[in-house]
């Protein structure tokens, strides 16, 4: 099947500089530097048609790519984040991170169906604090995934948190770890499958939690997935480390990833997945070609 192959793409980022020019027309491709129509790019899901490079999208085109048209039903919109630790600035954080990704916490939770199959599903997004995860993320997740073993839906959950666990609520987002942990224990003794879907940047805690205990991880290739970042180990160790490292697909070759999948297969691959774990066959939607 095409979708164990190794992508070509070998995600090295570059330092690519970003000229003067229109948003609304034009992007300049962050690792190859290519200038991309923007219309086009977005056809493409927002992945360069010259080098294959991922830019970062929001929950919201992961809900369009990944899920059926308009089944997507959102939950538990009003838990958001109080500042228990009156942690300098945070308040003013959160709001600019409100206005930013237009959600009122760095995950979105919900039911809908992939292919014709009920799941339930959580999407952070990197636009709100960097998709960290505090209180109301944690409860947000542990609900939604409660809510999976109560329906007897499998479990979807696309991470892009480079913020891993909030600082800004201290030892309450690290307790968050255990509880989203704990709560995919129970889906698992519920006989139900978890699908992970890991997108750059998805780093500390984040990563040493809910989002490595995927019964299948997918990777979007290139992405930077791990706990600690490259830069922190390297001075640590004082030594250099190998060339992508940390990078999706170093992570596969590692056993840290089952697969590095490109965006516009990743709903057709869910869908194979889900139908093959659950033992219902049926339709497989095609390739993603549009996002909206
Ligand atoms: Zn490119």
């Amino acid at each position: 099947m095409s979708w164990f192959k190794k992508p070509k793409f070998g995600g090295i980022l570059t330092n690519a500089k970003k000229t003067d020019m229109p948003d609304n027309i034009w992007s300049k491709c962050d690792n190859c530097g290519e200038i991309l129509y923007r219309t086009e790019l977005d056809r493409n899901l927002s992945v360069c048609s010259h080098c294959g490079f991922h830019f970062r999208i929001g929950h919201g085109k992961y809900i369009k790519i990944l899920l059926d048209e308009n089944s997507f039903v959102e939950k538990y919109m009003t838990i958001r984040s109080s500042d228990p630790l009156d942690f300098p600035d945070y308040r003013k954080k959160l709001r600019k991170g409100e206005e930013r990704a237009g959600i009122p916490e760095a995950i979105v939770v919900g039911t809908g169906k992939i292919g014709g199959i009920d799941i339930a599903a959580g999407f952070s997004d990197f636009g709100f604090m960097a998709g960290s995860m505090g209180s109301a993320f944690g409860e947000k997740l542990y609900r939604i995934i409660m809510d999976a073993v109560e329906l007897k839906v499998p479990m979807l959950i696309v991470s892009a948190s480079g913020g891993g666990a909030r600082m800004q609520e201290g030892i309450l987002s690290l307790m968050q770890m255990a509880k989203t942990s704990a709560a995919l224990d129970q889906l698992n003794k519920a006989g139900l499958p978890f699908i992970s879907i890991l997108t750059h940047p998805t780093m500390g805690g984040v990563m040493a939690s809910f989002s490595s205990l995927g019964d299948i991880i997918i990777a979007e290739p290139g992405a930077l997935l791990g706990f600690a970042g490259p830069r922190v180990i390297q001075e640590t160790i004082g030594e250099d480390l190998p060339d992508g490292f940390q990078r999706s697909e170093f992570q596969l070759n590692h056993g840290m990833a089952d697969m590095v999948i490109p965006r516009k297969e990743l709903r057709p691959t869910v869908t194979l997945i889900l139908q093959g774990l659950l033992n219902r066959y049926g339709e497989v939607p095609e390739t993603t070609e549009k996002s909206e």
